[in-house]
């Protein structure tokens, strides 16, 4: 009966909002949220994506019909390309089996339970993520029963990365595991490996014969550039590795609401691409319709529709410039306020950190008098949101130093 049903622990991210919803300070500040927010702190429609969906308005046959179980092929044929290179020679080669996905959430879900059942491995594989990650990595592994070890990333000396630690933990990592790898704008540290440091973690992987798993939430939101942001899974696969990617369209789209996102599975050139890509979309299909049956369209159909139009890709460009740029340039004033108010410590890593997160090495003493004494919410493990800062509430910092908030 539900009486052995336990309760289970708030989200904390949930709580956190909860709290902030609750302070009636007119001040406050949410450096919470995983969200793009404007200069006004508010939510920012894409006018491309305001565009993309007055174009699907006025369209006379859209109608509410199911998506085939793999999705829109008009959206994931273009996600392919956005996330590999038009050029790539995994597509050239017919050497990828892609499928829409509840965003990226769903992405991971479904390698995940591909992984799961079909790892070449007899015992179940170990999915080793890094220490920290996503928190939301080791419940969906744990949900589809794949075991869950770490590998070191962040150094609370430099708040950058830990590459030695990084390394030796992948190299010790019993052969053929599973490494989930943030392909860049990493969560919750916004600290990514340098090209260089990238190719000796493939030299590694290669090694060992790790499988390499890319989370990928933040392409062309973090620098802005998207074949930058994707640099490090198209080197993978240009190394010949067998891999697999989940894509969000969630960030770089603004589209958190609408699920928007692929799954991409990219077998080695070693492998005959023609029946290893046709057996593992027969399985990944069978998964899919046992799971959701099929993907939502409206999302898809509103990122197809500036993906496939060489004006509208453009524009996105250029409103993923204005997010990312908008960003960097909180991530500067920041920066600049601490040390202009000669903040304890130094503050190079806020600048050096990319994408939507800072993780800014305050204790949770530091994190709980913030949120009392300033109003200023952070999750507790210091980690702050560069998109809930804007022109108006960065000097709000001062006030928390007037208070001797120990910033
Ligand atoms: N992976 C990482 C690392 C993320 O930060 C996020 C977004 N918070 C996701 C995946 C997936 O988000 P969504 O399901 O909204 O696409």
């Amino acid at each position: 009966s539900s009486d052995v049903v336990p309760q289970a622990p708030e989200d904390p991210l949930f709580g956190l909002m909860a709290a902030y919803r609750k302070d009636t300070f007119d001040k406050k500040v949410d450096l919470g949220i995983g969200a793009y927010r404007d200069d006004n702190a508010k939510p920012w429609i894409l006018p491309v994506v305001k565009k993309a969906d007055e174009i699907l308005r006025q369209d006379p046959d859209l109608n509410h019909e199911y998506l085939p179980i793999a999705g829109l092929p008009n959206f994931t044929a273009p996600s392919q390309r956005l996330m590999l290179g038009a050029d790539s020679p995994a597509l050239r080669e017919n050497r990828v089996t892609s499928f829409q996905t509840i965003s990226g959430t769903g992405a991971v879900h479904l390698g995940g339970l591909f992984l799961s059942k079909f790892f070449r491995t007899s015992s179940k594989p170990t999915v080793y993520v890094s220490n920290p990650t996503w928190a939301n990595h080791n419940q969906i592994f744990t949900n589809v029963h794949l075991p869950i070890a770490t590998y070191p990333y962040f150094s609370k000396q430099t708040k950058g990365l830990d590459f030695d630690g990084m390394l030796a933990g992948i190299k010790a990592a019993p052969q053929g595991s599973i490494i989930l790898l943030h392909a860049c704008a990493h969560n919750p540290t916004g600290v990514d490996p340098t090209q260089d440091q990238w190719k000796q973690i493939a030299v590694v992987m290669r090694e060992k014969s790790h499988f390499p798993f890319f989370d990928c939430a933040y392409q062309g939101f973090a620098s802005g550039d998207l074949a930058k942001d994707a640099w490090a899974v198209r080197y993978f696969v240009a190394q010949g590795f067998e891999l697999c990617i989940a894509q969000s369209f969630a960030k770089n789209f603004g589209l958190y609401g609408e699920r928007a996102g692929c799954f991409h599975f990219v077998t080695s050139p070693a492998n005959d691409a023609a029946t290893t890509v046709g057996r593992v979309a027969s399985q990944l299909a069978i998964l899919q319709r046992s799971e959701i049956s099929n993907p939502p369209a409206y999302g898809a159909r509103i990122a197809a529709t500036v993906l496939n139009d060489p004006a509208l890709f453009a524009e996105w460009e250029e409103n993923l410039r204005t997010m990312s740029g908008r960003i960097i340039s909180m991530r500067s004033a920041l920066r600049s306020r601490l040390e202009e108010l000669k903040t304890p410590g130094t503050w190079k890593h806020i600048t050096n950190q990319i994408g939507m997160f800072s993780f800014t090495g305050l204790s949770e003493a530091q994190v709980l008098k913030l949120r009392q004494d300033a109003h200023i919410y952070m999750t507790k493990n210091g980690r702050i949101s560069m998109a809930g800062l804007n022109t108006k509430n960065r000097m709000r910092l001062g006030l928390a130093k007037r208070r001797k908030a120990p910033v």
